[in-house]
């Protein structure tokens, strides 16, 4: 493994974009390029190794630049068992037109693991990390996690439709119908209120649109796939009777 220069600044570039080909029809044959421009303002160059998840398909492989303009290299991955086979099947997996252009996420550079500040970005790192199959090497992590300060938009939320859900619900939740997993300091049972029309989506922040959760239940609603998230979704509406149409 080679040793990779530390990236510092602002903010890495963890994104390129990318242009997906295949040859003519052919399937078998499909490559994946980059821009000059792109290439450089990402501070990649030639050999640099990268595992790419470009949307969800997992591709490793080597910037070759060479007369017909930077592309990712497959030939050297053999022995990893990343064939050119298993490569332009996944890169078949994310719908290859002739050229489509994506927004490649950096995994891996240079065997070093782009760390994530988000949780959904987190969580996407790790996948494409899965199924590559991680090494204990890049597993290593760190000691000391870089810190990032970042402006978030908030939403002033009533502390009243909180209490006044959270008084319904009387302990239980509203989903599972389980009790709170546990108290609080204050003696009250640990549930979490969740808008069902997210804020962000234009939800009210009411009572009717406003359901107080376990944590497995809320993580449900933020993370399933979408045929559990339908179920649950209609669930609380044959349950909470006080939900308002626009919110389910
Ligand atoms: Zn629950
Ligand atoms: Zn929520």
């Amino acid at each position: 493994m080679t040793t990779p220069s530390a990236t510092t600044g602002q903010q890495a570039a963890d994104r390129i974009p990318v242009r997906i080909w295949s040859m003519n029809g052919n399937r078998d044959e499909v490559g994946v390029h980059f821009r000059d421009q792109d290439l450089r303002a990402c501070g990649l160059q030639d050999g640099d190794r990268l595992l790419l998840d470009i949307n969800g398909a997992v591709v490793r492989g080597d910037v070759c630049i060479d007369l017909k303009g930077p592309w990712l290299g497959t030939q050297k991955l053999k022995a990893e068992g990343w064939s050119h086979r298993r490569i332009t099947d996944a890169l078949r997996a994310v719908g290859v037109d002739n050229p489509s252009e994506h927004v490649a996420l950096i995994v891996e550079r240079n065997g070093l693991v782009l760390p994530a500040t988000e949780s959904h970005e987190l969580q996407r790192r790790a996948a494409a990390l899965a199924a590559a199959g991680v090494s204990s090497a890049s597993a290593a992590g760190s000691t000391t996690p870089t810190k990032f300060e970042r402006v978030v938009q908030e939403f002033a939320r009533s502390p009243a439709v909180v209490a006044e859900v959270l008084r319904i619900a009387a302990g239980r939740c509203e989903l599972c119908d389980c009790a709170a997993p546990f108290l609080r300091a204050d003696g009250s049972p640990y549930l979490e209120v969740h808008h069902v029309r997210t804020l962000a989506e234009g939800g009210a922040d009411t009572v009717d649109n406003a359901v107080a959760l376990c944590p497995t239940c809320h993580r449900l609603l933020h993370h399933a796939g979408a045929r559990d998230r339908e179920a649950a979704l209609s669930k609380l509406r044959e349950r909470v009777t006080r939900l308002s149409p626009a919110s389910v």
